[in-house]
């Protein structure tokens, strides 16, 4: 039962009234765990089953008790939440720990620096804007050495020396005598040099990918519908087809920028090509959500690593969907053998009651000028911090016990989407995913025999979560950028019973397609 009010629809009403149209409109009024609650028609509280997740930041839940009376503790002690330009030991707090448990996962000593925001698509742009500012500071610190290189040739030339015939090979300039020949070759080197380090930066990212949707993330954001109507406002990404070593290897490449430096040696200037910092990132997630629920494969992760070591491209890892033990790892990258130069972490981070994230950037690529020039009035505040710091504690009390719970209970609900793939392969086309983080993809049922089918189609995904909530009262949703694939990314507190619940409504939607049943999939 919703109630209706009297007021206008202000806030988003046409989205109101698509959902409406799929019968998911629901108000919901309490929830726990992995229930949602609305009221029905005479008050009385239904239970809704809930796998959605909040999109994967409910890793313990909603409301788990522990972190709710944690919240209320510091509310009633009247904790200052703003206090910005203070100490802020409670943040500190979050980035120590986040440290321990990468320097576990990542068998490394070397720290990670913590940058605070408030959403996903803000860390990871706080960590672009961070790989950004380093680019720059590189490029300056090249600049200026290829400005005193330059220099100390045009005195060794002054000196008698020679410069070598291969140099004006290189740069592509006649061969010239003396000085007059020496300035000529400068001149060519100072205007290439010039171009080559004033390119625009290049972002690399992944097919399927999904960074946000702010002005910056949304260009790292593969779906063309929500990327195109806004690409003149930032540095469009390119994009590379996940899996494709080839690609990556190309696309390198073509995108490398290079400079000439002057080297005197023995009483010869002689040129040396030398790598331009061009490539400001490359942005990828170790287990696409949004794309579909496709789980990088280990050699493609450790061959990206490979390849921007190569060119000192760092790696941005947007952790914000498979992080946070999501996986069954802290970090869903670290079991692949992947290191980030930069990780963003949300969702879960909140413990599904505080909006916040962090960026972790490896200290030797840290610039604490950013400090400086980066921040959010409510990013670092310390009711956040808090309930990270507790979300923390719990993820990792009893050696780790609720990452062995997110594999334990994900191998079970792969175990009955797999089964259920296997009664119906002619509607299920693929389940994958790890830990907790789940999607089941239907085949295409443009062709189906049931013209109600046929039209709901282009949007499967969501005429089936309308049938799941109607008939199963289970939520949940597509993938944001791949329709045909249900996301599963319940808490780790799932229930066999849960599982039970699900596999009943998967099932009868495998019937519905299986017998071409418009009807009893729209419920008209
Ligand atoms: N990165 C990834 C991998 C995500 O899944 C999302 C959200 N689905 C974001 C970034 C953006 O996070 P937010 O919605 O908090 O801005």
């Amino acid at each position: 039962m919703n109630t209706v009010s009297a007021d206008p629809q202000l806030a988003e009403p046409y989205l109101l009234g698509w959902l409406a149209s799929l019968g998911l409109d629901v108000d919901y009024v309490r929830a726990e765990g992995n229930t949602l609650y609305y009221l029905g028609e005479s008050g009385e509280e239904i239970p809704v089953l809930d796998f959605a997740g909040g999109y994967g930041s409910l890793i313990l839940g909603h409301n788990h008790p522990e972190i709710t009376e944690y919240a209320q503790r510091l509310i009633a002690s009247q904790t200052p939440v703003h206090a910005q330009f203070s100490r802020h030991p409670y943040a500190n707090d979050v980035a120590v720990a986040l440290n321990r448990i990468l320097q576990r996962e990542l068998g490394t000593d070397e720290n990670y620096s913590a940058i605070f925001a408030n959403t996903g698509a803000e860390a990871v742009e706080a960590a672009v804007k961070h790989a950004e500012l380093d680019r720059g500071l590189r490029l300056a610190e090249l600049r200026s050495r290829l400005a005193e290189n330059l220099a100390a040739a045009r005195a060794a030339v002054a000196g008698g020396a020679a410069v070598a015939a291969e140099a004006y090979r290189l740069v592509g300039v006649e061969a010239g005598d003396g000085a007059e020949g020496f300035e000529a070759l400068a001149a060519e080197i100072e205007r290439r040099n010039a171009e080559q380090t004033g390119r625009p930066p290049v972002l690399l990212t992944l097919e399927g990918g999904f960074h946000g949707k702010l002005v910056g993330s949304v260009q790292l954001t593969h779906n063309e519908g929500y990327r195109a109507p806004f690409a003149a406002l930032a540095t469009p990404a390119r994009f590379i087809p996940a899996g494709s070593a080839q690609a990556l290897k190309a696309v390198l490449e073509s995108e490398r920028a290079t400079v000439f430096d002057l080297v005197v040696e023995d009483g010869t200037v002689s040129v040396a090509e030398r790598n331009s910092p061009v490539f400001c990132a490359f942005v990828l997630e170790p287990i696409q959500g949004e794309g579909g629920i496709r789980v990088l494969s280990d050699e493609f992760a450790q061959e990206i690593q490979r390849a921007c070591a190569e060119v000192d491209c760092p790696v941005i890892v947007d952790e914000v969907q498979s992080g946070m033990g999501r996986s069954g790892d802290f970090l869903a990258s670290s079991a692949m053998g992947l290191r980030g130069d930069y990780y963003a972490l949300a969702k879960s981070l909140g413990g599904g009651i505080a909006k916040t994230s962090v960026m972790l950037t490896r200290q030797s690529r840290y610039r604490s000028e950013f400090e400086l020039v980066h921040s959010s009035t409510f990013a670092k505040d310390a009711f956040s911090c808090s309930i990270s710091r507790k979300v923390l504690e719990i993820l990792e009390a009893d050696d780790g016990a609720a990452y062995r719970t997110v594999r334990e209970r994900g191998e079970k609900l792969l175990g009955m989407l797999e089964a259920v793939r296997a009664d119906f392969p002619d509607v299920v086309k693929d389940v994958r995913g790890r830990g907790l983080m789940l999607g089941l993809e239907f085949h295409d049922q443009s062709g189906s025999g049931s013209e109600t089918i046929r039209e709901a189609a282009p949007l499967l995904g969501y005429s089936v979560a309308g049938y799941l909530m109607r008939e199963h009262r289970i939520r949940t949703f597509p993938t944001a950028s791949a329709v045909n694939t249900l996301r599963f990314e319940p808490s780790l507190y799932l229930t066999d019973a849960e599982i039970e619940q699900l596999d009943g409504g998967l099932r009868g939607a495998c019937v519905l397609f299986r017998t071409h049943d418009g009807a009893g999939l729209t419920g008209t």
